[in-house]
């Protein structure tokens, strides 16, 4: 805990913070941002993230069989990447800004199998850790057809071992789905802020729910401590594993095609710039890391959170990482954005982060819900709360000042015209069709 003196020296060094314990909507434009290449971070490098993609690989044929909707792609879980024309003309009206350049969606609120972003970093662990037991175990070679995974023998085998996890809603929904359908006996330790409908549905898929009445560091907390007395129970440890941040970090390399597919260029003089919903860190991390080892300097990579769950710029901005809470500042983590709504930061993320991440700002519960509206009526997309906090940052960017600095900082004023932007859509088409309207309605009102 941290004493009012001590937080009061913290807001005289940081002078956001007052900003941000009001909840007020921050731009924070990271002050230790290295404006080059970069090699890997925290032990982690590209051969890290190539040796992800191929294990998917090896999955592709076994997901391919187990999950119809991925026959299609023959078995690898990926999103539509799309130019939202109509959006951005809205958006221009709302905000009252000329955004410049391309506006794209990356659409994982429609990524197959669990509706979320969640379905890379979550469902790739599982996979990990299932490979893992089997070829420890004999039963299966690097070089063999994963489609037998499905077979009565495996699932037999995966269903004497347990996996928990602790999560706000979409990590369960994505480790749940995964691990019950290998057979695991899975547990989801799920905080208060998890909707109803995603227990109720993990619930109907044979996956074990239990429900805290506190927050998801509590939820995170309890299936650990659970998990540890059980050896034969894995824990995915939503704050520091690595191998959940790979799967996350294997979109760019899908992404890099999807570009060129669409003729769009990221060098010198066409900035990429990426807006990436953050709770805890892992997801946006795992995606901005494969961007920066792809990219490099050509990619601004910035981060989205509530204005009641600004956790990582909390941690990023006073280099306290974990070490501090949005609750030790008196801020309440509560917020329409579940999926976000975490209140201490991963600090292995803010630590990888530290160079490669441009700056974080933050968003108004109501905003999300306009954007959300705003979307559907555009583009007749529909995705959840959480995944529309990227959306203000083409008018921080645009129509700011601080976002003006960052621009001229950067020498990028007159790259603007030839700039590419992606919000980065995080979740939303497993949102059952009564509450996506309670959503939209409530958007659409504002
Ligand atoms: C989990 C989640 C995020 C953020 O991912 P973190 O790894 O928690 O930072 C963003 N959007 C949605 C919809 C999510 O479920």
């Amino acid at each position: 805990m941290f004493s009012s003196k001590e937080i009061k020296q913290l807001a005289t060094k940081h002078p956001l913070l007052d900003k941000l314990i009001d909840t007020k909507e921050v731009f924070w434009q990271n002050p230790l941002y290295k404006n080059e290449s970069f090699e890997g971070a925290e032990d982690l490098t590209m051969a890290d993230i190539t040796d992800a993609e191929n294990r998917l690989k090896r999955f592709a044929p076994y997901l391919a069989k187990v999950f119809p909707e991925t026959a299609d792609t023959k078995g690898i879980i990926e999103s539509p990447l799309r130019e939202i024309p109509n959006m951005k003309v809205a958006l221009e009206k709302s905000s009252d800004t000329v955004l410049e350049g391309r506006l794209l969606l990356k659409c994982d609120s429609h990524l197959p199998i669990s509706g979320s972003i969640k379905a890379r970093g979550g469902i790739y662990e599982i996979l990990k850790h299932a490979e893992d037991l089997a070829v420890k175990e004999g039963l299966l070679s690097y070089t063999d057809d994963y489609s037998i995974l499905a077979s009565e023998k495996f699932k037999e085998f995966y269903s004497r071992h347990r996996i928990a996890v602790g999560s706000t809603g979409n990590l369960g929904l994505s480790i749940g789905i995964m691990s019950a359908k290998m057979g695991f006996k899975v547990y989801v330790h799920m905080s208060a802020d998890a909707r109803k409908w995603k227990k109720e549905l993990l619930r109907s898929k044979g996956v074990n729910v239990i429900e805290y009445e506190s927050d998801y560091s509590k939820a995170v907390e309890e299936g650990r401590k659970q998990s540890d007395k059980d050896p034969d129970s894995y824990f995915v440890d939503d704050e520091n594993s690595k191998s959940l941040f790979l799967g996350y970090a294997v979109a760019p390399l899908r992404l890099q095609k999807q570009l060129d597919d669409l003729r769009i260029k990221v060098d010198e003089n066409h900035p990429l710039f990426v807006y990436l919903p953050c709770g805890v860190g892992g997801g946006p991390g795992g995606v901005a890391f494969g961007l920066k080892l792809l990219y490099g300097a050509n990619v601004h990579c910035f981060f989205a959170e509530p204005t009641h769950a600004p956790c990582m710029v909390l941690g990023m901005m006073t280099g306290l990482h974990n070490r501090i809470s949005v609750q030790d500042i008196g801020i309440d983590n509560l917020t329409e954005a579940d999926g976000l709504a975490v209140g201490t930061a991963s600090g292995f993320v803010g630590k990888v982060m530290e160079n490669m991440l441009s700056g974080i700002f933050t968003v108004d519960d109501e905003e999300l819900y306009k954007y959300l509206a705003q979307l559907a009526d555009e583009e007749n997309i529909f995705i959840e709360p959480s995944a529309a906090a990227g959306f203000s940052g083409t008018r921080w960017l645009n129509g700011t000042p601080e976002g003006k600095n960052y621009i001229g900082s950067l020498n990028l004023r007159e790259k603007m015209k030839d700039s590419t932007h992606i919000v980065w859509a995080t979740g939303g088409s497993m949102v059952p069709p009564e509450i996506m309207k309670s959503y939209y309605e409530r958007g659409a009102k504002s």
